[in-house]
């Protein structure tokens, strides 16, 4: 199957008010053409350096996610012009993007990663550690920043019932939040290309999927 029927398939199934993030980590510049000209702008990728390669060769009303591990490093390189970053996970990471935001004179949006699994390898924060920071008003006070809303994943589990207790998770930290950041607090971004039709029906507002429209990454 195409790319670009993919696409259309995938847009066509998703409910009203749920964005599809088209993940093209590892997949040619002209394999990210082909979902383009289907209509797609939205993608997210995972490594610094493929982002900003992409980015200046690729079209420029496509929207960049960045949406892998993030080192403080880094941050400059996409900064300029990455429409959300979605895998903050730090107090040093988000004070880092927050300073370099200010440099280029940009407002830049975030969401916040969080770990609900009992998976120690994934990334994110804690949800506990994570309203430490906030209630310690320090992310508020980050004027180049924007909350936009939160990332996770669920467990890697053939048992559904734990997939969705993950989801229900990161819904309830998603409601948790929102009062402290207001109407820009919009994004739950959860699901990918095995399990975002159970992210769907817990509130996911953007599902990132990868290998259901491109293919295998190899
Ligand atoms: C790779 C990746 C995806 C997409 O995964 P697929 O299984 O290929 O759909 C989604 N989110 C993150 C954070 C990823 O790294």
């Amino acid at each position: 199957m195409s790319i670009s029927f993919k696409i259309s398939e995938l847009k066509g199934s998703l409910p009203d008010g749920v964005e599809l993030v088209a993940v093209s980590k590892f997949h040619s510049e002209s394999s990210v053409m082909e979902a383009y000209s289907a209509g797609q702008r939205v993608f997210g990728e995972s490594r610094v350096q493929e982002l900003a390669a992409k980015a200046a060769v690729l079209p420029s009303d496509i929207e960049w996610r960045m949406i892998g591990h993030l080192q403080r490093n880094k941050v400059r390189q996409i900064v300029p012009f990455v429409a959300l970053i979605e895998s903050v996970d730090s107090a040093r990471l988000a004070q880092e993007i927050d300073v370099r935001a200010g440099e280029c004179g940009r407002v830049v949006d975030i969401l916040l990663q969080i770990n609900v699994t009992q998976e120690l390898n994934k990334e994110g924060w804690r949800f506990e550690e994570l309203m430490e920071f906030v209630n310690g008003g320090d992310l508020l006070r980050m004027a180049n920043l924007r909350v936009r809303g939160v990332m996770g994943m669920a467990t890697n589990s053939d048992d559904e019932s734990v997939v969705r207790g993950d989801f229900a998770a990161l819904r309830c930290c998603f409601g948790e939040l929102k009062p402290l950041f207001g109407d820009a607090f919009d994004i739950l971004s959860m699901g990918m290309s095995g399990d975002y039709e159970l992210a769907i029906e817990h509130g996911a507002t953007s599902v990132r999927i990868g290998s259901s429209i491109f293919g295998e990454r190899y």
